[in-house]
């Protein structure tokens, strides 16, 4: 058995051999999606870091929370020195991402380049770190599209992840608008010949449709169900079938298990569910239906380290 990749987190490298709780595998800890100017959909540097810090402490203190994969992007207020702040304050490791999110979000740089250019910027972030700072992405996502095909401008980020996750040996996780076009962006990103395993199609729990969750598993590719207790937009209780449904079809190795926040409201200390929903309401609907701590380490631990590393069920 050969030793697996290490993992690139904003504090620097680390063996996944040394990562022994689970992660987040789909959140944002900084953004700044906010279109409207009413600052709901944001999570500030200076406003909401220390709640932030303080539910990531509690987590890693209750349930051992070791990673959170931070997947905001180009054009979504990423912070990757805040992202490092937060790591350090509260111990628990924290992958960066770079990529583009989907059309409404794209900034100028995806409208004015082509796929070659779109890809050598990725590839040199990857390589340079963001801006000077050091700090490098250790993943790419949440590169997105809308609609069951993704749009133009859409399609070339998604290309331009696909090459750059081939150039450098990272893994591309996707923002499927409402879990639609999961199957046509993991076509376009193993177009670019990118390997299966190295895609995670993500908001997959929003497409209540277990025949497309069986398809992509197995083709090999990770099916994220990243929005848990997100009940406007999906019941958790219709999240629990779709995810039992995989697990009943042989592909519990498949799945990628967050809760997507992406706006103050949902923090612990504004009413919101916060960070922990998976920990305190969703883990324990999983265990009540059946579900040991092999299988919850598999969906929470392994899966997202097999993940971002590419290594295979044998490794991790
Ligand atoms: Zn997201």
């Amino acid at each position: 058995m050969h030793s697996t990749s290490t993992l690139r987190t904003v504090t620097g490298p680390l063996s996944p051999e040394a990562v022994h709780g689970p992660a987040l595998a789909h959140e944002h800890l900084v953004l700044d999606l906010d279109r409207t100017g009413d600052g709901s959909a944001v999570l500030d540097a200076g406003r909401h870091t220390p709640q932030v810090c303080s539910e990531l402490s509690a987590l890693s203190e209750e349930f051992g929370l070791s990673l959170v994969m931070e997947l905001t992007c180009r054009g979504m207020g990423r912070d990757p020195s805040t992202l490092a702040e937060i790591s350090r304050r509260t111990g628990v490791a924290v992958v960066a991402a770079t990529g583009w999110y989907y059309e409404p979000f794209h900034p100028r740089e995806v409208t004015d380049l082509g796929v070659d250019e779109l890809g050598e910027i990725l590839v040199r972030e990857i390589e340079d770190g963001f801006g000077g700072s050091g700090i490098r992405p250790g993943v790419l996502g949440e590169v997105g599209s809308h609609g069951d095909v993704p749009s133009e401008p859409e399609t070339r980020a998604l290309r331009a992840a696909a090459r750059a996750a081939v150039a450098t040996g990272l893994s591309v996780v996707t923002h499927a608008q409402l879990g639609r076009g999961g199957p046509a962006q993991l076509k376009l990103l193993t177009g670019e010949g990118l390997p299966a395993h190295r895609v995670c199609l993500g908001h997959q729990d929003l497409l209540d449709d277990p025949g497309v969750h069986r398809e992509l598993a197995q083709s090999g590719a990770y099916v994220a169900f990243d929005t848990i207790g997100k009940e406007s937009y999906q019941s958790d209780a219709t999240r629990l079938r779709l995810l039992l449904a995989l697990i009943e079809a042989g592909h519990a190795d498949r799945a990628l298990l967050s809760c997507d926040i992406s706006r103050h409201a949902y923090l612990t200390s504004e009413g919101g569910q916060g960070y922990g929903h998976l920990f305190r309401t969703f883990l324990p609907q999983l265990r009540a239906a059946g579900a040991d701590e092999d299988l919850v380490d598999l969906l929470t631990r392994r899966n997202p380290l097999r993940f971002l590393t590419g290594a295979s069920v044998e490794e991790i």
